[in-house]
């Protein structure tokens, strides 16, 4: 009678805090500022690793009313969360899985850039199947042009 070994990588735990961020820390608050400068006009979200285009800017969507959120877990490890709706340079990798959803009613499915295969957050789609998913991507581990 012994223990399994534990290989298998453990999802990430539900949050014990949950609170949302107002904008990224250092990004400017475009929506309030009003800039005309035409926001998205061939600039792109990369992966912060290798460079490579991940989304559009005009793909960022808010979830809940926010477009980012800010999850902690117990150890104290802090994940900012962007929410997209398309993001071409991303890939999910491995099941979908209901257990531990950082959103209420969506299930979850690592994210990886295509590129280099670096973590780059998480996709998500309706755990009953309605109405389309979306892509919850780390804000530190990317960056925009
Ligand atoms: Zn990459």
């Amino acid at each position: 009678m012994r223990a399994l070994p534990s290989l298998s990588p453990a999802p990430p735990p539900p949050p014990l805090l949950c609170r949302t961020a107002s904008r990224a820390p250092g990004a400017p608050d475009r929506d309030a500022a009003g800039t005309p400068d035409e926001d998205g006009e061939g600039r792109l979200i990369r992966c912060g690793a290798c460079g490579r285009p991940v989304a559009a800017p005009a793909a960022r969507t808010g979830v809940g009313g926010r477009h980012a959120h800010v999850f902690a877990n117990p150890a104290g490890l802090v994940f900012e969360v962007g929410c997209f709706r398309e993001a071409f340079g991303c890939r999910g990798e491995g099941p979908f899985v209901a257990a531990f959803s950082w959103f209420g009613g969506f299930a979850w499915q690592v994210a990886v850039c295509r590129g280099c295969e670096a973590h780059l957050g998480w996709r998500y789609r309706p755990r009953d199947g309605s109405g389309p998913g979306f892509w919850g991507l780390i804000l530190a581990r990317l960056a925009e042009d």
